[in-house]
């Protein structure tokens, strides 16, 4: 199943059309997509015993975020293997960060450059559909909605310039966390522990990587996540990203005005981020 936030209304897609679930279920569910994932159990039995038809054909310049408003939002830094770390990583433990869940937006946001040092980084991110609490791994992706594209947009500057590295602030600049198109269900894809992830700037590609070379795949982090933190329906985990980050190049590389990122996931969708002037208030 693929779910779209259409200009904040959620919508089951059929084919390349939309079914409006607030419509379709006669208001049983509301409209607002985080509705959809605190009552997921409910509403995958009543998709169950549906027969979706119809629709619209849904204009993909209204697509918001999935999970618009996320309780919160986990980052996973250095997280794949045969990538140059800018920290010293222990393979016993991952490095976790949040990104403020003000920075998370839908795939149409562009990106306001605070300054000459913001980097890209493409993530499969994980959207929780049911509260976890000590989950087993093996059990973890059972506590998943789906998944979608997102970027960790990061100041480079803040990030690792004080006198400990601020990743969640450097990371949190507005429009920093753009997710979507939609959200696709694990049922969808046919290895969601293996799917290619890519990211191209102005069609050049810079990253372009497989989730199997995570060094703490998706139910590794969901059992660590779980086991100190509640986590709640519409969470996002940013499950880290591979090599080919503008920081590691030689020289370094970052986004300028009028740049295009092109951020894509196999079998999931992908969405394109134009980078502007930040506007004056
Ligand atoms: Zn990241």
């Amino acid at each position: 199943m693929r779910i779209a936030n259409a200009g904040g209304r959620a919508h089951v897609l059929v084919g390349d059309r939309g079914v409006d679930v607030a419509t379709a279920s006669a208001g049983r569910f509301g409209h607002d997509p985080m509705e959809i994932f605190a009552r997921w159990d409910e509403f995958r039995a009543w998709m169950a015993a549906t027969d979706l038809v119809g629709g619209e054909i849904i204009d993909t310049g209204i697509l918001g975020a999935p999970s618009p408003r996320p309780r919160q939002v986990f980052a996973v830094a250095s997280n794949y293997n045969g990538r140059a770390s800018i920290l010293d990583v222990s393979p016993d433990l991952p490095v976790v960060f949040t990104k403020f869940p003000g920075s998370i937006v839908g795939p149409n946001a562009p990106l306001p450059l605070p300054s000459a040092t913001v980097d890209w980084e493409v993530e499969l991110v994980v959207v929780i559909g049911r509260p976890a609490r000590h989950v087993s791994g093996a059990e973890a992706w059972n506590v998943v909605a789906g998944v979608t594209v997102g970027q960790d947009f990061s100041e480079r500057t803040l990030q690792l310039g004080g006198a400990a590295k601020q990743f969640s602030l450097g990371k949190s600049f507005p429009n920093f966390g753009p997710t979507g198109p939609v959200l696709v269900t694990p049922d969808e894809l046919t290895d969601p522990d293996n799917i290619r992830l890519e990211c191209l700037v102005n069609g050049e590609s810079m990253q372009d990587a497989r989730t199997a070379s995570m060094i703490f795949p998706v139910a590794e982090l969901i059992a660590r996540l779980s086991a100190v933190c509640e986590l709640f329906p519409g969470d996002l985990i940013f499950t880290g990203t591979p090599g080919g980050m503008g920081m590691s190049m030689t020289p370094q590389r970052y986004l300028a005005v009028g740049d295009e990122v092109l951020s894509r996931i196999e079998g999931v969708g992908e969405f394109r981020t134009k980078c502007m002037v930040v506007p004056t208030p």
